[in-house]
């Protein structure tokens, strides 16, 4: 089957291209993970569940992805420029932990709700604290050329002399002047030639913990190089597509592409694609607004803002129901809507499964493929793949009463089309059927394990009886002695 024409819209150049020739056997795609500082929230759904989809639909269309989503677990410091704590060491600090140990916790919580969330493992995971050799290599590669400065052993980028060569701020479209107004004076500036410099390698006060040696200072990468450093060692210099919430526009990817193009000559990715942000009741989502909602209190509905629970696969339509470059209010009518919205798509698959068979079909697996392929290869439409099912979810639920029909071959092909679109490519699921399944499941497998317990106790093997309860406990299954037998519960 030929390729659909995907066609991406290019914050850099402004302007929606056609991914074609630049792409060869294997796509290159990074995109800006998580800081590892807190629990993961609403923010971080949105660039997880864009690029999911885009790195979904690439692999349905039959390219090889090479996907890699950093782990940002040290040099983001309070303020995003380059002065405060490091946000991981200042957690660590008021939780008597230490900093890794803060970053494990959160990288794991990150990835339980990820996967809840329907979203797919990258194929790359690399944490910043681990590439500090490749850091420093690619901080002298841009001394080497002539775009950075010592200054009391931390190493700043020369944004001037840069701007002079090149053009700082083609991305974000700011120009020095703009960006000299828009910087913030903090303390410990004065190491810098200019307010708009930015550090590749920041020397480490005494009492900051996170620190390794380097020909300048013991000291730690500046937060922008883990993107260019990473993403060169495991895509190459050059790559097609850099992805990441279009917060990170200003100034993380401006640094990075001013990075790549002094130290490599050019900039690393083809396309620059940026998801819009989440707002909550029309405010932008952060930590310093009330607003803040993690994913634990979305899914468990124990947060003041929100009326009821949402699912994780609500979360998520409710997401792909929004193009991915334009703004998404999160509301209680709003994401109600969008699980009722989700009940119907999964009704209407059920009944196409149910569906009786005819000599004639009234619907045709090959349009409807059709339809959806052309949508989402204008810019990844999920709106419009989503309208389109639900039209055919009215003609499915038309097939028991007679007023559309379908033969036994085209009935299969209009399952596998839906299957492939709904499951495969949006990444959803039918969560109340899964959850019934696996309740239905689970209680002879547990009664099984647990009459073979009492068996082994009646035995006296107790290492048996002791190891079948951990066995259960370490799967979430809690066994409770009775004098009688046992009891247990799902944790
Ligand atoms: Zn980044």
């Amino acid at each position: 089957m030929e390729k659909s024409k995907l066609v991406l819209y290019n914050t850099l150049t402004r302007k929606k291209e056609e991914f074609k020739s630049l792409v060869p056997d294997r796509v290159g795609m990074y995109v800006c993970g998580p800081t590892v500082y807190g629990d993961p929230h609403l923010g971080h759904t949105r660039p997880a569940i864009t690029f999911d989809l885009l790195f979904r639909y690439l692999k349905a269309e039959g390219y090889k992805v090479r996907y890699v989503r950093n782990i940002t677990d040290v040099g983001h410091l309070e303020h995003d420029a380059d002065e405060g704590e490091d946000k991981i060491a200042k957690k660590a600090r008021l939780e008597q932990l230490e900093p890794m140990e803060v970053a494990h916790y959160y990288t794991e919580r990150y990835k339980h709700y990820m996967t809840k969330l329907g979203v797919l493992t990258p194929s790359i995971e690399p944490h910043a604290s681990g590439h500090i050799i490749e850091q420093i290599d690619f901080v002298k590669r841009i001394l080497d050329a002539g775009y950075a400065y010592e200054s009391n052993g931390s190493i700043y980028f020369d944004v001037e002399k840069y701007n002079h060569d090149h053009r700082y701020g083609v991305l974000s479209g700011r120009n020095l002047d703009d960006i000299v107004t828009d910087t913030r004076q903090l303390d410990g500036q004065q190491d810098k030639h200019h307010s708009y410099d930015f550090a590749l390698w920041k020397k480490a006060s005494p009492e900051h913990i996170m620190r390794w040696p380097s020909p300048w200072s013991d000291g730690f990468p500046g937060w922008h190089m883990e993107c260019s450093a990473m993403s060169t060692k495991y895509l190459g210099e050059q790559f097609d597509i850099h992805g990441g919430g279009m917060d990170l526009m200003f100034p993380h990817h401006e640094c990075e592409i001013a990075q790549s193009t002094a130290a490599l000559g050019h900039d690393s990715a083809r396309y620059w694609v940026h998801n819009n942000m989440i707002t909550i009741n029309g405010k932008k989502m952060g930590k310093s607004y009330n607003n803040f909602i993690t994913l634990e209190q979305m899914f468990s509905g124990d947060h003041p803002a929100l009326e009821q629970a949402y699912s994780p696969m609500t979360v998520r339509f409710f997401i792909l129901q929004a193009h991915y470059r334009s703004t998404l209010d999160f509301s209680n009518d709003a994401l109600q809507a969008a699980e009722k919205g989700l009940d119907r798509l999964m009704k209407g698959i059920d009944a196409l499964q149910k569906a009786p068979v005819s000599v004639n079909s009234t619907i045709s697996a090959a349009e409807l493929d059709a339809r959806l392929a052309e949508a989402m290869a204008d810019d990844l439409n999920s709106p419009i793949v989503i309208s389109i099912l639900f039209d055919y979810v009215r003609l499915f639920n038309q097939l028991s009463d007679g007023q559309q029909s379908l033969t036994v071959e085209e009935k299969e092909s209009l399952l596998s089309v839906v299957r492939r679109w709904v499951f495969d490519i949006l990444g959803l699921c039918d969560e109340k059927a899964t959850t019934s399944a696996g309740k239905d499941m689970v209680t002879p497998l547990v009664t099984t394990l647990l009459d073979m317990r009492l068996k082994a106790k009646s035995e006296k093997n107790w290492a048996l009886s002791d190891e079948i309860r951990d066995r259960l406990t370490s799967i979430g299954i809690r066994v409770k002695d009775r004098k009688d037998g046992y009891d247990w519960e799902i944790e």
